[in-house]
C-alpha cells in the first residue's frame, strides 16, 4: 500500500474513518516513525479530539490501546435548503444528529426572509440538544443551486432569484465560526456515504427538474478546478426520434432537457397524460400507467446513456439516484441498467451498484454535517487545533 501523509489532520482522519484503531495501524498506514506518530497522537489527545479506549488484540506482545476519535469535542449547525422547505439540524462531529427541526420556506423571498428564518430554527435546535452558539463548531448549508464554495456565495442560481452573489455565511456571524456552502447534489452525495457509512468513489445524480451529479472520489466531494464538477445536466445527447430539443442553458440536446423533471412533464403532456407536475407523472407511472411507464424507462435509457460513458471514464464502486423523479424507482432504474450495462466497459461494471438513495430526506442534513466536519477537521485546521 502507498504511504500517506502523517501530519496530524491525516492521522485523525484515519481514526475517525475507521482506517486505523491504534498508533502501531496508523505507523502502518501512513509509513511514519513510531515516535512521530506517538507525538502527534498525543498532540490530538491533548487537543481533546481522540481519546484512548481499551485494548485491541494483539499479534503478540503488549495488545495496542484502541483510538478513539471524540465525536462529543464540539457539534456542527446542517442546514439543508430547498426550494420549498428547510431542514436545520445540530449533529455531533460524526455526523449523529442531535436536534433537528424542518419549516416550509420559499427560496424565492430571498435571502434575508428565509436566512432569518434559518437563524431562528438553529437556535431553537441548539436549545433542544442543550447546547449553546459556543459549542458550534462549524456551519455546513446546502443550497439548491451553484455556489462559488470558497466564498459560499450562489451563482446565478436559477431558481433562487435575489441569491446571486449572497454572502450566505454572514448570515452564521453569532457563531464566530467557519461556515461551508455549497449546492444541494453534492452535499446529498456527501450524505449518501454518511447514511452508508462508507468511503468510495460514488457519484450521486439527482435527477429533479434539471439533472445533476455530486462526484465522491476515496470519500471526499471532487468539485474541479471552478466548482462545477459533476454537472452533467448539459452533457449532448442524441434524441431516440432524432429531433432537436432546446435547453433552458441556450444549447441543443442537454442530457436535462431531454430527459430531466421537466422534459419528463412536457413529454407527458404532449402523449395527453392529465399531468400539472413532474410529480404526477411519477406517480402515475407507480400505479402503472403504461405511457408513463415508458416515458420514465425512456428517460432512465437517456440518463443511462451518460451514465455509461461516466462509468467508463470513472469506473465507481455506486451510483445513486435521489431527487423527484428518482422516486420513480423501479422503471427509471431499469432504463438506466439497461444502457449502463450495454454501454460500459465489463470490468468497470461487474461490480457497479446502480441504486434509488435509501434516505434522500436524510442525506441532505447528514450531508451538509459531514461537509463542516471534513473542512473544519482538514489538515491545516487540525495542525492549529492541535498545536
Ligand atoms: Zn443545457
Amino acid at each position: 500500500m502507498a504511504h500517506t501523509s502523517a501530519s496530524a489532520g491525516a492521522l485523525l482522519r484515519h481514526v475517525r474513518t475507521g482506517r486505523a484503531r491504534s498508533r502501531a495501524e496508523l505507523v502502518a498506514l501512513t509509513g511514519a516513525s513510531r515516535n512521530t506518530v506517538s507525538a502527534r497522537v498525543d498532540q490530538l489527545i491533548a487537543a481533546n479530539l481522540l481519546e484512548e479506549g481499551g485494548r485491541g488484540w494483539s499479534t503478540g506482545g503488549r495488545p495496542p490501546t484502541i483510538l478513539r476519535f471524540n465525536s462529543r469535542a464540539g457539534c456542527v449547525l446542517a442546514v439543508d435548503l430547498g426550494a420549498t422547505s428547510v431542514n436545520v439540524a445540530v449533529t455531533d462531529l460524526a455526523a449523529r444528529i442531535l436536534a433537528t427541526v424542518g419549516h416550509p420556506i420559499d427560496i424565492a423571498d430571498g435571502p434575508a426572509v428565509v436566512l432569518g428564518e434559518v437563524d431562528r430554527l438553529a437556535q431553537k435546535v441548539l436549545a433542544e440538544a442543550g447546547l449553546t452558539p459556543d459549542d458550534v463548531c462549524a456551519v455546513g448549508v446546502g443550497v439548491p443551486g451553484p455556489v462559488e464554495f470558497s466564498t459560499g456565495r450562489p451563482s446565478n442560481p436559477p431558481i433562487m432569484p435575489g441569491w446571486h452573489d449572497h454572502p450566505i455565511p454572514s448570515a452564521f456571524g453569532r457563531y464566530g465560526c467557519p461556515v461551508y456552502v455549497d449546492n444541494d447534489v453534492n452535499v446529498m452525495a456527501l450524505g449518501e456515504i454518511g447514511v452508508q457509512g462508507s468511503v468510495q468513489d460514488l457519484l450521486v445524480v439527482k435527477v429533479g427538474t434539471g439533472i445533476g451529479c455530486g462526484v465522491i472520489v476515496d470519500g471526499r466531494v471532487y468539485r474541479g478546478a471552478q466548482g462545477s464538477a459533476g454537472d452533467i445536466g448539459h452533457i449532448y445527447v442524441q434524441p431516440a426520434d432524432g429531433g432537436t430539443v432546446l435547453c433552458r442553458c441556450g444549447n441543443e440536446n442537454c442530457l436535462e432537457a431531454i430527459a430531466g423533471g421537466s422534459a419528463l412533464l412536457r413529454d407527458a403532456r404532449a402523449a395527453g397524460l392529465p399531468v400539472a407536475s413532474t410529480r404526477d407523472v411519477v406517480e402515475l407511472a407507480a400505479r402503472g400507467d403504461g405511457v408513463a411507464l415508458e416515458l420514465v424507462r425512456n428517460a432512465g435509457r437517456t440518463i443511462g446513456t451518460v451514465l455509461a460513458a461516466l462509468v467508463n471514464f470513472f469506473n465507481p464502486h455506486r451510483i445513486v439516484m435521489t431527487g423527484g423523479v428518482a422516486q420513480a424507482g423501479a422503471p427509471l432504474l431499469a432504463g438506466i441498467r439497461e444502457a449502463v450495462y450495454r454501454r460500459s466497459m465489463p470490468l468497470a461494471a461487474r461490480a457497479l451498484e446502480i441504486t434509488v438513495s435509501d434516505a434522500p430526506d436524510l442525506s441532505g442534513r447528514i450531508g451538509a454535517a459531514l461537509m463542516a466536519i471534513d473542512e473544519f477537521l482538514d489538515e491545516d485546521s487540525v495542525e492549529e487545533l492541535a498545536r
